[in-house]
């Protein structure tokens, strides 16, 4: 038994060799072959929405930051998301990681601060709108509508609106402690909202579709960045005379998961839809 063992090991060890050896006489024979497969594939990957796990994981109280910021990085240049413990709001813009804290004060985020859920992309512009009018959030979101129905309604759509807003309604949060509670009921003490008026800078939103509903929200999600970088946060309301809305249509979705015991014992398909509404949604300011 020990032998034949031994033997395995062996012609495993021999292999890598010998497939290193053919790969040399085929570089001998063809140099243009080999650059072929060594060619990474940038365009595939700058289609692909990358998701670090679930907004239902997050929605349940799993605050646990999964990759750090320097990872993400790597997989988009725009984005939204949020921090360990929610610290704050995420907004990914030119490729700098913002964090808006619950305080209102927004910092660029450390490559080692980690992150229990984001979603990002890389932004080539495929169509643009031009907007004006748009008096609160529900005539926003239906002018997009008409873009995404337009172009593909089960496409993943990643829009950046750059504009003077007279009205700006975000919210961040307070950092969770541990034993974490979920979102909601962390929101209905720890939500911070900030109404800023006549103030520039983008808008950074999701659109995923209606078959999304057990991984993300179906929909729109967004959030601000002012001009200055000095406010920010997750958007809850919104006006303005005009702006340009860019879509960046992606095809793709990847997703980043936890091994961690305690995400691995969530259970994930629990319907929490409701909860997920009232943290996407609910202001104390009307
Ligand atoms: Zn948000």
């Amino acid at each position: 038994m020990k032998t034949k063992k031994k033997k395995t090991a062996i012609s495993q060890k021999a292999a890598p060799v010998l497939i290193a050896a053919m790969l040399l006489s085929l570089t001998a024979c063809s140099g243009q072959e080999t650059k072929k497969t060594e060619t990474p594939e940038p365009v595939q990957e700058r289609e692909t929405v990358y998701q670090v796990a679930l907004l239902q994981s997050l929605t349940q109280g799993y605050y646990d930051g999964i990759i750090p910021v320097s990872e993400l990085k790597k997989h988009g240049d725009i984005g939204i998301g949020t921090f360990e413990g929610v610290n704050g709001e995420m907004i990914v813009l030119e490729g700098t990681v913002y964090q808006a804290l619950g305080d209102g004060i927004v910092q660029v985020a450390a490559d080692n601060e980690t992150v229990p859920f984001s979603n990002v992309t890389f932004f080539d512009k495929d169509i643009a709108v031009d907007m004006s009018g748009i008096d609160n959030m529900s005539a926003f979101k239906s002018e997009l509508d008409k873009a995404v129905n337009d172009n593909g309604k089960n496409m993943f759509y990643v829009v950046k609106v750059n504009g003077t807003f007279d009205k700006m309604l975000v919210r961040s949060e307070l950092k969770q402690e541990k034993p974490y509670k979920s979102l909601d009921k962390a929101l209905e003490t720890d939500q911070r909202e900030f109404t800023y008026e006549n103030i520039s800078g983008t808008v950074v939103g999701l659109y995923c579709p209606d078959y999304m509903s057990g991984l993300n929200a179906a929909g729109w999600h967004f959030h601000f960045i002012s001009d200055d970088r000095t406010k920010g946060g997750h958007m809850l309301e919104l006006s303005f005379k005009e702006a340009k809305a860019e879509l960046d249509i992606t095809p793709s979705f990847d997703m980043k998961l936890s091994d961690n015991a305690d995400f691995q014992s969530m259970e994930l398909a629990k319907n929490v839809d409701e909860a997920i509404k009232k943290v996407e949604t609910d202001t104390k300011a009307d």
